[in-house]
């Protein structure tokens, strides 16, 4: 993929703007590229979308393999298109579809919603650190919002870290469970317990409806015991069936009427402002790391401090600042 130029880059944040869905595949593969030429195309791409963003619902799905996330998504997705919305769906675990047991590659998952001109499918890129593919994924919503995506769902196996992740760039978080019992939920990582701002309780259908029913409820009291809760929301526990369809409507509903109070209270701009100032302490960080890299100096100097840090011999925060003032100076010596 040649991608360098001006000319290219325009035609690009054209392609995506007319919420062309190959122009976006494109422009999400430009920033998907770790070539550092690839990455300054990336920065002016983004540069010229920002003020398309913003426009989507932000919405994290978790769940463990087997509980129907792929079967719900498609369902879901199939609805919400119906109601003239476009979807966005990217996937955020870099080693889910291997590790978390399933053996469907991610062409053959939501097959009909992939087929879908209002919906959008992105797995993560393969082989990256979570990292990596956090970063991605944040800049992948940029584009999508951009592209015209109303709702994004980003997706994650609920099983490892990823979850924090995902609850960090989304503004909702759904957690898919399956019927069980309320023990269940306790037995479940706490942490992620406690990101859901809405539960629901799928294969609600022919002999699963009415354990699912008793499910909800036991997990419904359950929750009460785990979560904290919010003042302005209380985290719904519902049924669904991503098979029969039964509950999605209404989930998009539920999903609206917690946008609705989000956005009323603020809680939707303060989320996104702490996410957008945590964003950038991030890629700070990131980009130090890189300079520090980028010159064999200071990479020796930042093992050095390393070293002294972890051996007790300096305290961190006079080793940070002599590291810092190194580059400065490194930097300066260069400019001149
Ligand atoms: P994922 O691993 O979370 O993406 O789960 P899948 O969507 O691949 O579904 C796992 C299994 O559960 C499949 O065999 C599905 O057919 C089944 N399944 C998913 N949703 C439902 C549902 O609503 N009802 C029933 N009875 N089975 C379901």
């Amino acid at each position: 993929m040649s991608l360098a130029g001006n000319s290219d880059i325009a035609a690009l944040v054209e392609a995506v703007l007319a919420g062309s869905r190959r122009g976006l595949a494109r422009a999400i593969t430009l920033i998907e590229s770790s070539r550092a030429d690839h990455r300054d195309d990336a920065e002016a791409l983004l540069a010229q979308i920002m003020s398309a963003t913003g426009g989507a619902k932000r919405i994290g799905v978790t769940g463990t393999p087997g509980v129907g996330k792929s079967t719900f998504i498609e369902a879901f997705g199939t609805h919400v298109t119906e109601h003239g919305h476009r979807i966005a769906v990217l996937a955020v675990d870099p080693s889910s579809r291997v590790s978390g047991g399933s053996i469907l590659g991610d062409k053959t998952r939501m097959e009909s919603l992939s087929r879908n001109p209002a919906a959008f499918i992105r797995p993560s890129p393969a082989g990256e650190t979570l990292g990596g593919v956090a970063r991605r994924t944040r800049e992948t919503i940029l584009l999508c919002e951009a592209a015209g995506f109303d709702t994004i769902l980003v997706e994650t196996v609920g099983v490892g870290q990823s979850e924090t992740t995902v609850a960090d760039m989304t503004d909702m978080f759904l957690l898919l469970l399956q019927p069980g019992s309320g023990d269940e939920l306790q037995g479940l990582k706490k942490g992620i317990v406690e990101l859901a701002d809405m539960i629901l309780v799928n294969k609600a259908d022919g002999a699963l409806e009415a354990p699912a029913r008793r499910s909800a409820a036991e997990y419904h009291g359950a929750l009460r015991l785990l979560h904290s809760g919010h003042a302005d929301w209380t985290v719904p526990v519902e049924t669904c069936s991503a098979e029969t369809g039964a509950g999605i409507a209404e989930a998009w509903e539920m999903i609206g009427s917690f946008f609705t109070m989000a956005e009323d209270t603020g809680r939707l701009r303060s989320r996104r402002r702490d996410q957008a100032r945590a964003w950038l302490g991030t890629e700070l960080n990131e980009e130090c790391a890189r300079l520090f890299r980028s010159e064999a100096g200071l990479a020796k100097r930042l093992e050095m401090a390393e070293q002294d840090v972890v051996e007790g011999r300096v305290p961190a925060a006079a080793a940070a600042r002599s590291l810092v003032q190194a580059l400065v100076n490194t930097r300066s010596r260069d400019s001149q």
